[in-house]
């Protein structure tokens, strides 16, 4: 049933990864969420019931949506090798998966759908500093799966008052924090290798990392504002820790 014992329902897809749990905990710490996740692994949590299923199968992600009043679509296939079967696989989870997820919200009645984006969306190859959320889509994106990435937040904001379900964007950049599986442990890894000894260009590139409970809070708040017609429904937004500083 929706919302059981005062608590509002969450599906959290993604909900066993890095970002996707670190959600589940600040849902469940609110108190004020039921949290259940939907991926293809068990987010091994007690305190929540995993839906192990797959984005690409339109017919679990409807039946995992019943009942749920907001949505955390988190999920991503892992970036790999841009292989055609990679890139099949990418298409098909970070696109079409996400296009069953608005088509199951939109049948079961959901209201409130949180899409987690990238901040390369707008990355064309070159340093972008102080810019803001008006900033066009990467006409050359920097690889498949941020081509993925604006295809599904295309999707998400264009199905912004479609039968009631409102929508947000959130577009965090380079995510890190506790249990990090990635980008502390291949620079480690890196580092370890004696591969970090190089600057490859000026050495003054930009680059934006963001807390990883700081991307989750947001999700939260951005799930706490969403409403018909709130300032931020249909839109964008960049997460970052704070104002980017020059070198
Ligand atoms: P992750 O790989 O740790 O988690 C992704 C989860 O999605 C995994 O648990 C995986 O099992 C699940 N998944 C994959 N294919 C699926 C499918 N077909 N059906 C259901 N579940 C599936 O990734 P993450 O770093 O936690 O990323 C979370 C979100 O944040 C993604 O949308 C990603 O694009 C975005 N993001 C991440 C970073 C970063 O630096 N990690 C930066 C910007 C944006």
């Amino acid at each position: 049933t929706r919302s059981s014992v005062g608590k509002t329902k969450c599906l959290v897809t993604g909900g066993a990864g890095f970002l996707g749990k670190h959600l589940v905990e600040k849902l469940l710490a609110s108190g004020k969420y039921e949290v259940v996740v939907f991926d293809i692994r068990d987010n091994g949590d007690p305190r929540v019931a995993t839906i192990v299923g797959d984005l690409r199968d339109a017919q679990q992600v409807e039946d995992a949506l019943a009942g749920v009043d907001v949505v955390f679509h988190c999920a991503t296939a892992a970036p790999a090798a841009a292989n055609t079967a990679n890139k099949t696989l990418m298409h098909d989870v970070n696109v079409k998966g996400t296009q069953n997820i608005i088509e199951g919200c939109v049948t079961q009645g959901i209201t409130k759908l949180v899409y987690t984006s990238s901040a390369s969306v707008v990355f064309d190859g070159k340093d972008l500093f102080n810019v803001d959320e008006e900033t066009p889509y990467a006409k050359n994106p920097i690889d498949f799966y941020t081509e993925t990435k604006i295809l599904g937040e295309k999707l998400v904001l264009s199905s912004n008052n479609r039968s009631g379900l409102t929508t947000v964007a959130l577009r965090p950049s380079g995510i890190f924090g506790e249990h990090d599986p990635l980008l502390v442990p291949t620079i480690v890894a890196n580092a370890k290798k004696g591969k970090m000894k190089f600057i490859i260009g000026s050495g003054k590139n930009l680059m934006d990392f963001t807390y990883v409970g700081n991307v989750a809070q947001a999700h939260l708040l951005a799930a706490d504002l969403l409403a018909p017609g709130a300032k931020c429904a249909g839109k964008a937004y960049f997460i970052t820790n704070a104002d980017p500083q020059p070198f």
